[in-house]
């Protein structure tokens, strides 16, 4: 098997350090999606964690083995060959990866339904901004309001293209994301999906052109009758100045009357 075209290795030692020092990791098991050339799985061992490693690209275990072949022996590193957004993944607690861009969002959602403590991920920089925007930002939007309901997201890091071999178009970012509880209980998820996504499907309309749009799933009817029943005030509203404690809440008056 061999990966989509976003091979761009890390060599660049001081963002290495960074992230592999970003969480601490000794003695934990750490899932590492991509390992590549192994640069971060070195720094991740040094520091005592047990790597468990993903990689699709056959191409690349010969010498992931050679390199760490005591490692491998040991238990220390096991390496799982397959796509991370499908294949069982192995025990782990913390989860330390440069992760290949065009699964991001993907294996970001599958880690968070999985469950970990924490988890230090390098995304393409644009995608980093949307996962961390605050209400009223211009990069907040579906990804940031479904994300933060199920984790903090810490911004730790801009790496240049430079930083890699051979070098991307576009930037990257490191982000830390903590799994927390919704800022309120979300009573019915799929509603929740559904709303979030419609709303931003139109960011540009105010909340009661955009909130029309659910009568294709849920009929005009009973869309009419929710819309009735919100706050004026709120309909007036863009969707992009939503906390996402408020659109957990919208979704769950909706919830309500079905
Ligand atoms: N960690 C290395 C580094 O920092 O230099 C490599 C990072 S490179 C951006 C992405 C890595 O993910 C590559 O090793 C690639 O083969 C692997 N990869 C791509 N798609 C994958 C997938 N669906 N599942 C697991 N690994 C994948």
């Amino acid at each position: 098997m061999r990966a989509p075209n976003d091979q761009h290795f890390l060599v660049d030692d001081d963002a290495v350090e960074r992230i592999a020092d970003a969480v601490p990791v000794f003695d934990r098991d750490v899932l590492e999606i991509g390992p590549g050339g192994g640069v971060l799985t070195a720094a991740l061992l040094e520091r005592g964690a047990h790597v468990r490693a993903v990689e699709l690209d056959t191409g690349l275990l010969p010498n992931l083995e050679r390199r760490f072949s005591d490692e491998l022996a040991s238990g220390d590193l096991t390496i799982t060959v397959g796509d991370a957004s499908k294949v069982e993944l192995p025990k782990f607690d913390l989860v330390v990866a440069n992760l290949p861009y065009s699964i991001s969002s993907k294996i970001t959602f599958r880690l968070l339904e999985v469950g970990f403590e924490k988890a230090v991920l390098m995304y393409q920089l644009e995608f980093a901004k949307r996962l961390a925007a605050a209400p009223g930002n211009g990069d907040y939007g579906r990804l940031s309001v479904m994300t933060q309901a199920m984790a903090d997201v810490e911004f730790l890091l801009e790496i240049p293209p430079e930083s890699f071999n051979p070098p991307p178009e576009v930037w990257s970012a490191v982000v830390v994301l903590t799994p927390r509880a919704p800022p309120v209980p979300i009573d019915n998820q799929k509603m929740f999906s559904d709303v979030v996504r419609e709303v931003f499907s139109h960011r540009r309309k105010t909340l009661s052109n955009c909130l029309k749009g659910l009568s294709s799933i849920y009929g005009k009817e009973k869309t009419a009758a929710f819309i009735a029943s919100c706050e004026p005030e709120l309909l007036k509203k863009r969707p992009e100045v939503l906390s996402v404690a408020e659109f957990i809440e919208l979704s769950n008056s909706f919830a309500a009357l079905l």
